[in-house]
């Protein structure tokens, strides 16, 4: 394997996924629903696959998907978006961060990033060539450290990514977080990466596009996706966002990346994205009652709850239970209560940070969650 991928293990998501089938345990580790997407959205995939919409796509987007990604981010940001000239579809949102850092980053540019980070984040910075600086965001509430962020900013940085709603710990950046980046961002001429994979799933604030702050579209790709909001995360639609300069070099990337992402899943795609809003509320609804279910679950298990506001993602500090860390205590929960959660250090870059934390997820059916919950409280 080349050097600047030897670092990285197979992904921590593969790992739990498959353990949970070899030990028969409930899986809270990977986040995806074992529920299907909505029916209108399957219909329209076949319709489109059997109107014979099946060869290459247009290699930036079907243009009926291009507009309804616009319109969906007019609705939600107040942004106009061109959806011939800024937008962009690509294979699920992991391509969309891969396009962006290999479109726009330069071997040696500075990445400030915020630890615990999604896996991909680091290892497709790292193919890019870029320099990683973690900011490190702490329980209970993982607000950002300010004056630390501050202070990583130098001449060489080039982007600051930032996630929210957070991967894993359920954290939303706040105004008063988003306008600092953001002043971050214009003073020292620095752009912004901003994955919102999980903006359908914000349940106690309304979701801000760090975009659709004052001065920043210019400067920022926002990473989006179909796959959390339509429960179809095996369709592996996603899209970036941008400004044409910046467009420019996603779209580069992605032409020789994929060239092209499947034809009729966006046909359905954009079907799926003029879903009323009744659709959105709905999904909310469900999952509110599947985090209390769960959070309730592991409070009364014995598990240290920090509060996630949005994401279908809880971390929990698993101390009380005495062992020597995520990996031991994950370990455990697979072969002796047969439930899989997912070990957060892998998402530090120093993974001592992250060993008193486990991640567990709620997008299960409420009998799953349920079951699982019961076989904590009854074996730890
Ligand atoms: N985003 C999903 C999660 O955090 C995992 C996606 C993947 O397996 N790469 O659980």
């Amino acid at each position: 394997v080349a050097k600047r991928l030897e670092k990285f293990k197979t992904t921590i998501f593969t790992q739990m996924s498959s353990l949970a089938i070899k030990h028969g345990a409930i899986n809270l580790g990977q986040g995806f629903p074992n529920f299907d997407g909505p029916e209108f959205v399957k219909e329209a995939a076949i319709k489109a696959i059997k109107e014979g919409k099946n060869q290459y796509a247009r290699g930036f987007g079907v243009p009926d998907l291009n507009s309804s990604i616009a319109s969906r981010f007019k609705k939600d940001t107040g942004l106009d978006v061109d959806p011939e000239k800024e937008v962009t579809v690509t294979s699920g949102c992991t391509e969309a961060i891969a396009a962006t850092m290999l479109g726009l980053i330069n071997p040696g540019d500075e990445v400030i990033l915020f630890a615990p980070f999604y896996d991909s984040y680091e290892a497709t910075l790292s193919m890019a060539g870029a320099k990683i600086k973690a900011i490190t965001l702490r329980p209970p509430d993982f607000s950002v450290p300010l004056n630390e962020l501050k202070s990583a900013v130098t001449k060489d940085t080039r982007a600051i990514l930032i996630n929210t709603p957070h991967n894993p710990t359920g954290k939303m950046f706040s105004r008063e977080e988003l306008g600092f980046i953001a002043t971050l961002c214009k003073e020292n001429d620095v752009l912004a990466f901003t994955d919102e994979v999980y903006d359908k799933l914000a349940f106690e604030e309304d979701h801000i596009s760090l975009a659709s702050l004052p001065g920043m579209y210019e400067r920022t790709v926002t990473l989006n996706s179909l796959g959390k909001t339509f429960s179809l995360t095996g369709w592996k639609i996603g899209w970036a966002i941008a400004p044409p300069h910046l467009t420019w070099g996603v779209r580069q990337a992605h032409a020789f990346l994929t060239f092209a992402t499947s034809t009729p899943m966006q046909s359905a795609a954009s079907v799926a994205l003029r879903a009323p809003e009744s659709y959105y509320e709905e999904l909310k609804r469900d999952y509110k009652v599947k985090k209390a279910i769960l959070v309730d679950g592991l409070k009364a298990a014995g598990f240290i709850v920090y509060p996630s506001s949005g994401t279908y993602f809880v971390m929990v500090d698993h101390t009380p239970f005495g062992f020597e860390n995520d990996i031991a205590f994950c370990e455990y929960l697979i072969k002796e209560v047969g439930v899989v959660a997912i070990p957060p250090s892998v998402f530090y870059l120093n993974p001592e940070e992250g060993k008193n934390l486990v991640r567990f997820t709620f997008c299960k059916d409420e009998g799953t969650l349920r079951a699982a919950v019961d076989r904590m409280k009854e074996k730890l």
